[in-house]
Parts: structure tokens; sequence; C-alpha cells
């Protein structure tokens, strides 16, 4: 089944895992911009990195006939220097205009911290001025619950942002009603092994259904699993769950959400 991974850092990825992605069916694939595996000592390590996004991982993708988009802004842990978030707030806007940038994120709170929050607060602003939509990250473990709460009320604040353009990732079991239930379009990250498996994935689509849910495998510098998504089609095939729903979740929810930029023009690979 093709499907698109909607949160995977590639920039941390070997070419070898673009060919499997490829072989696996991944025809498109979104790269939040994050955390690098270490602080950046300048507003100029986040130009290269910008860089980086929006004309290297492209160039690389396309060899495997992958489309691969990206959202740009400074990431919560970073965030806590909030001058230099500032100075990288300045840049953004000269890279808005790239043709694979689909918007401002992965912005979000790391550990519920005041300066993440101002941060996180000036790039809705920074995404409302230059109407984008807004890909967010929520803490994990511990600060999850919290930071998802403090995350939901700070976009309530900012009604001109409207919630079918802003997609709540990292979702689990605890949070997924919130943010769903205020319109916002919801993501499960999958982890191999904590955090969100692919079963306790399935579990929540059941329990919640397939509205405005997506899934990904977040792919990064850590432990985790770039064919993720594909774990989780085998195991909703598993359950006996039909092709059309599946489908639903890796392929036509996240291309819905991204479709509201013009930018992303991916065709459906059926109808070409
Ligand atoms: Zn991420």
């Amino acid at each position: 089944m093709y499907y698109i991974d909607p949160h995977i850092h590639m920039v941390s990825r070997t070419t070898d895992d673009y060919a499997t992605l490829s072989r696996m069916g991944c025809v498109a694939m979104s790269e939040p911009a994050f955390w690098a595996g270490y602080d950046r000592g300048s507003v100029d390590g986040f130009r290269d990195y910008f860089v980086q996004l929006t004309e290297v991982e492209p160039a690389r993708a396309a060899e495997y006939g992958i489309r691969h988009f990206c959202w740009l802004c400074i990431n919560a842990k970073e965030a806590e220097n909030v001058q230099l978030s500032r100075d990288v707030l300045k840049l953004i806007p000269e890279f808005l205009d790239c043709p694979n940038v689909l918007g401002i994120g992965e912005i979000g709170l790391n550990k519920n911290t005041r300066n993440e929050a101002i941060v996180f607060q000036e790039h809705v602003e920074l995404a409302i001025e230059h109407h984008q939509p807004v890909l967010i990250h929520t803490p994990h473990l511990e600060d999850k619950h919290q930071g998802t709460l403090m995350i939901l009320d700070m976009l309530a604040d900012h009604a001109q942002l409207p919630s079918e353009r802003v997609l709540v990732d990292h979702v689990e079991e605890h949070t997924v009603k919130r943010v769903l239930d205020a319109g916002y379009w919801a993501g499960m990250t999958l982890y191999p092994v904590t955090k969100c498996t692919p079963s306790r994935a399935v579990d929540i689509i059941e329990m919640v259904g397939a509205e405005r849910l997506c899934v990904n495998s977040a792919g990064d510098w850590g432990p985790s699993k770039p064919t993720a998504v594909p774990d989780l089609i085998m195991e909703m095939r598993r359950r006996g769950h039909k092709e059309k729903l599946i489908r639903k979740i890796v392929f036509d929810n996240p291309r819905a959400f991204f479709q509201q930029n013009k930018k992303f023009d991916l065709m459906d690979p059926a109808e070409r």
C-alpha cells in the first residue's frame, strides 16, 4: 500500500532508509524542523539546517521517487534561549516561499517552561501573519498531559488560526480526545518499543475513529524505526480492518491536511 509519512526526520537517516521506504510504498513525507541531536550555537546553524531541509533532503528523496516536504521553526528544546529563538523567527520568512515548505513546525513544549511558552506563541503569531498551517510537538512521558493542555489553552487564545490548519502530534490515549474535540488534527507517533507502539495506535483508532487522525514514524536521531507506518498497516490488516480505512489513516488523512497548503500537490498514485 502506498502511504505518506507525515513526520519523519530524514536529516538523521541514511540513504538506505530512503531506498527501504520507497520499496515499502512511501510516496511522500514531511519533515518538521526539530532538535538536531545537539544545541546549535548561533542563528547561522539554523540557516544551514533550513537549507538542508529545503534543498538537500528533497533532492535525496527524489532519487527514490519520494516527495519531500518540510516545516520550519526553532524547536521547544532550543527555545529555552529566547534571544536565539527570536533571531530564528526573523530568519524563517526568507524560507517560507520555498516549494517544499508547508508551514510552521514542529513548535510546542518540551519541559513546559515559561520561555518555551513565549516562543510557542510567537511562532503562532508568525504563522497567522503569513497564513501558514502549524504542526505541533507535544512533550513526551510525564510532561505530555499537562503540556498538551497548556498548548490547547494557548491555541484557544489565537482564534485567527483556524483549528483545521493545526496538527497536534505525539498524541496518546490520554490526550487524543482533547485534541480532536477541539477541532484539530491529531498525529500518533509510532515507536518500536516505548511510547506509542503500532498495536497501541490501532487500539486508539478503534477507540476514537479515523477522522482527522494520522500516524507517523518520527524516524529521528534517537531509537526509532523509519518503517513504523508499514508496521501499523500490517497490524491493522492482522486485526481485519478494511483496506479503505487503512488507506484513510496512512494516505488520505495526511494528504487532506497538507493540501490546505497549495504547494502540496501530490497526486493519488492510483489516479495517475
Ligand atoms: Zn519530530
